[in-house]
């Protein structure tokens, strides 16, 4: 990757970068010079030579787009990594029985609309065409997702065409809803009460293990209903998926000389008082030990399977029944459909509440979230020199491509004059 390297700190207007992953001793021994140093508060110096000392703590897509674009700035950059690997929740890493490339924490498919973001990560390795086809299991019947014309007229054993499907449909919908304010409003405004009962219904709340009429119509936003046959997931121009899997293009982008990662070492706040500026992607309420309580999230179990051959046809089948218990299979082999394998390895995915040892999966931003969340970001404006960042440092959704377009415009800033406020993307 020496030449992507290269290539990539020019493109961010450094000059001289070479690569080079630091040394793999290095990783998972706590042997950070800065840490443990002049703990005092408010204590900050930059290196000799006007050279800058970050520290980033977390090396998942906030944190490794971050290091990158601040290490080829010329400031030399420290990442602390929790866990043993790079790459957060989009980690991948191979099956050694089958060869399969696996999505340790469930499946992560890259797709935005922001073209220099996608020009970025393309620097880092290479992306194979990819398209979610998403395929459900209701009624004992296997249905297209997200519902589409071939969805409408299966469900209905009808051959409309869009016109009709549509009109169909707007009979369908309870049109009484004005504003749909909740998610179930939201369905039944939208698709009516047949097509939300088969397909919405049971896996939300299997998914949120909450009543739909109790969560914001926001989260069935995400999803599209289209009155012609195209069964992609997603409706952004640019999608695919990083050939050698997500790790390694994070590894890649951490791969400069500028720039010493630790792995397995986990940073408390009193640790950064010694670095010119410190950028944290850990969990915002794990920044302040959790004090005034936890925020809530879901979490994912995965019971993991293998099978000889294809299991399923496909990479992701949901189930929107509410007597399975699990919301949907994923078959890993299907996300890299230009490689191929004998063997498969499958996830059965629950979902329920993240507990303090869990990872935290999605976060849940209800009213009680909402306002624990106001106070913890009262308490993070009175910091200085650390600025939150990513999915868990703001406590959103985030999809992976405004994780890095929003670390990207958070380095830039930082650049103009060495100083970035504690969020620059708004929690609220
Ligand atoms: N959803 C559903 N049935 C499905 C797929 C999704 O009810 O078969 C709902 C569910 O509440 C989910 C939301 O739609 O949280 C958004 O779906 P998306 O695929 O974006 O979920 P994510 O990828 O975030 O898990």
């Amino acid at each position: 990757m020496a030449q992507n390297g290269a290539i990539n700190c020019a493109k961010y207007g450094i000059s001289g970068a070479g690569t080079h992953f630091p040394d793999p001793v290095a990783r998972g021994r706590l042997a950070v010079a800065h840490l443990g140093g002049n703990n005092a508060p408010g204590h900050r110096r930059a290196q000799s030579g006007g050279v800058m000392t970050i520290l980033v703590i977390g090396a998942g897509l906030s944190g490794a787009v971050i290091a990158r674009q601040l290490a080829c700035a010329g400031q030399a950059v420290t990442v602390c990594e929790a866990r043993p690997h790079v790459a957060g929740n989009c980690h991948t890493t191979r099956d050694p029985e089958t060869g399969v490339m696996v999505h340790v924490y469930g499946p992560h498919i890259f797709h935005t609309d922001d073209a220099e973001v996608w020009d970025y990560v393309n620097r880092f390795m290479t992306f194979q065409p990819y398209r979610n086809r998403v395929k459900t299991t209701a009624r004992g019947q296997v249905f297209s997702l997200p519902i589409n014309l071939h969805t409408i007229n299966q469900f209905y054993g009808r051959t409309m065409r869009p016109d009709e499907a549509r009109a169909f449909i707007e009979d369908q919908a309870d049109t009484s809803i004005t504003d749909p304010q909740t998610f179930e409003e939201q369905a039944l405004r939208f698709v009516g009460r047949d097509l939300y009962e088969a397909f919405f219904r049971g896996y939300t709340r299997k998914q949120w293990g909450m009543e739909p009429a109790d969560l914001p119509a926001s989260i069935l936003k995400r999803l599209p209903v289209r009155f012609n046959y195209d069964d992609n997931y997603f409706a952004h121009r640019f999608q695919g998926m990083p050939e050698q899997g997500y790790t390694a293009m994070v590894e890649a982008m951490l791969d400069h000389p500028a720039i010493t990662v630790h792995l397995s070492t986990p940073v408390t706040p009193d640790a950064v008082g010694d670095y010119s500026h410190c950028f944290y992607a850990g969990p915002l309420d794990g920044w302040f030990d959790h004090r005034l309580g936890r925020l809530g999230y879901r979490t994912l179990d995965f019971e993991r399977f293998r099978h000889d051959g294809d299991y399923q046809g496909c990479a992701v089948m949901n189930y929107g029944e509410e007597d399975v218990p699990w919301t949907r299979i994923t078959e890993h082999k299907h996300f890299s459909p230009w490689e191929e394998h004998a063997g498969s390895v499958l996830y059965r995915e629950y979902s329920r509440a993240c507990g303090p040892d869990d990872i935290p999966y999605y976060t849940i931003r209800q009213v009680r979230e909402k306002a624990l969340l106001r106070d913890y970001v009262a308490l993070a404006e009175a910091e200085t020199g650390v600025t939150f960042m990513g999915r868990l440092g703001t406590y959103r959704y985030l999809d992976m491509d405004v994780t890095i377009r929003e670390a990207l415009d958070t380095g830039q800033l930082f650049l103009r004059d060495g100083t970035a406020p504690p969020f620059v993307h708004a929690p609220l």
